[in-house]
């Protein structure tokens, strides 16, 4: 049976992919701060599962990782660790450069003289898997799309420390040659969503019949990639990448916010029409645009596709039905992040 060192995985994409890799019969050491974005509802499925060892604690607290390590003999750590959201880095960029940079330094370096203490067999098949983003590569215009040899031009202070990460983790594969896998992947939607995140959110307050901001004219446009294919593609490379390499990861699903916005507004008006008959795109309200605001993204995952086999299984308007759908069924979910009672811990969170 393997065992995996995974962090973040009481977030969104972490938390997605541990209830499937443990479902798979994969042992998961999940080790997680439970930051505001940190929901061990996600997780309760798994409770008093043999399968999943729950941690909460810090990937920067380098004491922690080595025991962890040394307890558990993970085969892969894969580090979805981060502060993730883009407004929060324009308010507080320390926070980001703590958790993203100095968190993910302290854990390859544990990982490093862990994986050194190994055998040579285990030592080969060993991966440091880093989950990362596509916003690292910048700013597109009207044409083209990042591959990974597209400069990183990282615009926000999210995607600065992110940047800086990936560097990290390249750098100790070129000079100590840790086995890395680097993804970069697009916007991520589907169920578990911290509803700060766009479609959450929209779909939170299309719900209630509040106003839907967008931000500037709502033209930006990003890749939207379903949180499960997300999740396949890191298991792929986790078995078949290179090391050393690095994959963008894509939907090949660009939108604009605007018609992600109008998208869940029809999908709502025809399960839950509002009750005063309104459509709800009569709620779109433009509000003053984020700073800095990247316009376009789009990623060319072909090198994953043609390397290792993976590609979307879920289209676009698939995955919005069905993350509609999830949140719908899963209110409670949802209210108990809205109310705050979500952080009142629930597994037993030793150390
Ligand atoms: P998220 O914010 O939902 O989850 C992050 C998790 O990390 C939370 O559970 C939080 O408690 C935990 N965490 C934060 N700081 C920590 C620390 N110092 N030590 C241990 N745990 C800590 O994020 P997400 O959307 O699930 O993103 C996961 C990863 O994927 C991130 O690295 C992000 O950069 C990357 N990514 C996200 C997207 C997307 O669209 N959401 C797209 C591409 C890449």
């Amino acid at each position: 049976m393997s065992t995996w060192l995974v962090t973040g995985g009481a977030g969104f994409i972490g938390g997605n992919f541990v209830l499937e890799a443990v479902q798979r019969g994969v042992r998961i050491i999940n080790l997680d701060l439970l930051t505001y974005a940190g929901n061990l509802d996600t997780l309760s499925s798994l409770e008093g599962h043999p399968g999943h060892v729950f941690v909460k604690g810090d990937i920067g607290d380098a004491g922690l990782v080595e025991r962890l390590l040394r307890e558990h003999r993970p085969d892969a750590v894969i580090n979805f660790a981060a502060e993730s959201h883009v407004d929060r880095s324009i308010d507080g960029p320390a926070a980001f450069v703590q958790t993203n940079v100095l968190g993910t330094l302290a854990l390859l370096e544990k990982t490093r003289d862990y994986w050194k203490s190994l055998d040579a067999p285990a030592r080969d098949a060993f991966r440091f898997l880093h989950v990362s983003t596509d916003e690292v590569y910048g700013s597109l215009g009207d044409t083209g799309k990042f591959t990974e040899t597209t400069p990183y031009a990282p615009n926000s202070p999210y995607s600065a420390s992110k940047a800086a990460s990936d560097h990290l983790v390249r750098a100790f594969h070129h000079t100590y040659g840790l086995p890395v896998l680097t993804t970069n992947c697009s916007n991520n939607y589907g169920p578990y969503q911290f509803p700060e995140k766009l479609i959450p959110l929209v779909i939170a307050k299309a719900l209630a019949g509040e106003p839907l901001p967008v931000y500037g004219d709502g033209l930006n446009v990003r890749d939207w990639l379903y949180v499960g294919d997300h999740c396949a593609a890191i298991r792929r490379v986790l078995e078949a990448g290179r090391a050393g390499e690095t994959y963008n990861v894509g939907g090949d699903a660009e939108r604009q916010n605007i018609v992600v916005v109008k998208t869940i507004c029809a999908l709502l008006d025809r399960s839950r029409p509002l009750a005063d008959g309104r459509a709800r795109e009569s709620l779109i309200t433009y509000v003053k645009d984020r700073p800095g605001h990247d316009r376009r993204y789009a990623i060319d995952a072909s090198k994953l596709q043609d390397e290792l086999g993976w590609a979307p299984t879920v289209t676009f308007e698939q995955g919005m039905a069905r993350t509609v759908e999830w949140y719908l069924d899963n209110q409670p979910w949802v209210q108990r992040v809205l109310d705050g009672s979500y952080r009142l811990e629930r597994i037993g969170a030793a150390a």
